[in-house]
């Protein structure tokens, strides 16, 4: 028999939804495999690949393989003032908007938006201390994750590292030692990791009287302590979290964090603080090749007005993050489905480490991980342990409930 066309087994592939050249493409592999057959599979696995919201099962509230943070999309179909001044009519800034309110929420005289935390460290080591050197405690060169090393991008900045202190103590005296050698102080939180024991540290506000510009890289974007967007405050589990807010009053030059940690948004990264400096940022030639979408500034946008609305319903990783326990054990109960069990969420995304959060969710014997991740359209992310599936429902919106049930029913 001879095999299909491409165009006519490509067309009966429509119902996959992917666009047509897609579907030739895939149809051309399958009858190039003499499989023709393989094709719709091929599809399939194709419209898997592609990026589309999933239920969060696992408990880990900034879950780096799922986006880290939950939020919502931005509408893309329209033109938008990203740099044109309403106002005046002329050119505008694409730092203005996002910018101005990310200033207003954390207290800073100005702030602008590059792609990412690891993007606003190298901008403000390139800007301001090229050639110069800059002062960082040993116990705060730390590897974020993803190769990202403190050392490697300030020699990458053209900034040079001078080290001060041990791993374990550093001391205001050994900044003090080294303040008339060096154009910045940098503190970088140590994120992912604690040091434990005989430690020392200093806070920003011992430094700010070095006569140096002190830049704070606090990475987990908490933007207040105080978290007047919460009815409740600030919960438990955030006690000696850094925050931009705190770190600005504190005296910090600038402050630098992520967009899609505990800020709860888009990937982004925020440098916030002295106007003159943030200015000095934003014309570095390396700012242009740093600077973000619309699609991002626009998302930013609608978070940071949620947080001066203090909408906590339209913050949807603070509203996950503190459903109160008894609610996720009635929640588990309505499943139906499974047995409701006791577990512990974690803020994850590299922030908070050993940070547990009493969860709630269901129980499944035998490893089902595989079986949800296939649910259509809405995969769901479970994680196994010791042959048992479990699904917390923390990191769950509750309206996903119904299709999270319906799903372990088939396994029940
Ligand atoms: C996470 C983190 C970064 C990197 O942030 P990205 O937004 O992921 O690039 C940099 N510095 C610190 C201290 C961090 O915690």
């Amino acid at each position: 028999m001879r095999p299909p066309s491409v165009d006519s087994l490509a067309r009966s592939l429509a119902s996959t939804g992917l666009p047509h050249p897609l579907l030739v493409d895939v149809a051309r592999a399958a009858i190039a495999a003499g499989d023709p057959e393989s094709a719709e599979l091929g599809a399939r696995q194709l419209s898997r690949r592609l990026l589309r919201p999933v239920i969060n099962g696992t408990g880990v509230l900034l879950h780096t393989n799922l986006g880290r943070a939950p939020y919502p999309f931005a509408d893309p179909g329209s033109y938008a003032n990203l740099e044109f001044d309403l106002a005046t009519g002329e050119r505008g800034s694409r730092q203005a908007h996002a910018g101005l309110l990310l200033a207003r929420l954390c207290g800073a005289e100005k702030a602008m938006v590059v792609n990412n935390c690891a993007a606003a460290v190298l901008l403000v080591l390139a800007a301001l201390a090229d050639g110069e050197n800059v002062a960082v405690s040993r116990g705060e060169l730390v590897e974020i994750g993803g190769g990202f090393r403190i050392p490697d991008v300030m020699e990458r900045s053209g900034a040079n590292l001078v080290e001060v202190g041990t791993t374990n103590r550093t001391r205001r005296a050994d900044f003090a030692a080294v303040a008339d050698r060096v154009a910045m102080i940098m503190k970088i939180h140590q994120s992912n990791y604690r040091i434990v024991g005989f430690t020392e540290a200093v806070e920003v506000a011992d430094l700010v009287d070095l006569g140096v510009p002190v830049v704070a890289d606090i990475g987990s974007g908490l933007v207040d302590a105080a978290c007047p967007w919460l009815p409740g405050g600030p919960p438990g589990w955030l006690d000696g979290e850094p925050a931009a807010r705190q770190t600005i009053e504190a005296g910090a030059d600038l402050v630098l964090f992520s967009g899609d940690k505990l800020l709860g948004g888009p990937q982004a990264g925020i440098i916030a603080g002295s106007a003159e400096l943030v200015d000095r940022c934003a014309a570095h030639p390396l700012a242009r090749a740093l600077r973000p979408g619309g699609l991002v500034l626009g998302a930013l946008q609608e978070l940071t007005l949620n947080y001066l609305h203090r909408d906590i319903d339209s913050l949807p990783f603070w509203s996950l993050a503190t459903i109160p326990v008894e609610d996720l054990r009635v929640r588990a109960e309505a499943l139906g489905v499974g047995r409701p069990v006791a577990l512990m969420s974690v803020p994850g995304g590299g922030t908070l480490p050993g940070v547990e959060i009493p969860s709630a969710g269901v129980a499944l014997d035998g490893d089902h991980a595989a079986a949800l991740r296939a649910v259509d359209p809405r995969p769901i992310i479970a994680r196994v342990r010791e042959g048992i599936t479990e699904l917390d429902l923390r990191t769950v919106d509750p309206a996903d409930d119904p299709t999270v049930a319906d799903a372990l029913q088939s396994f029940g």
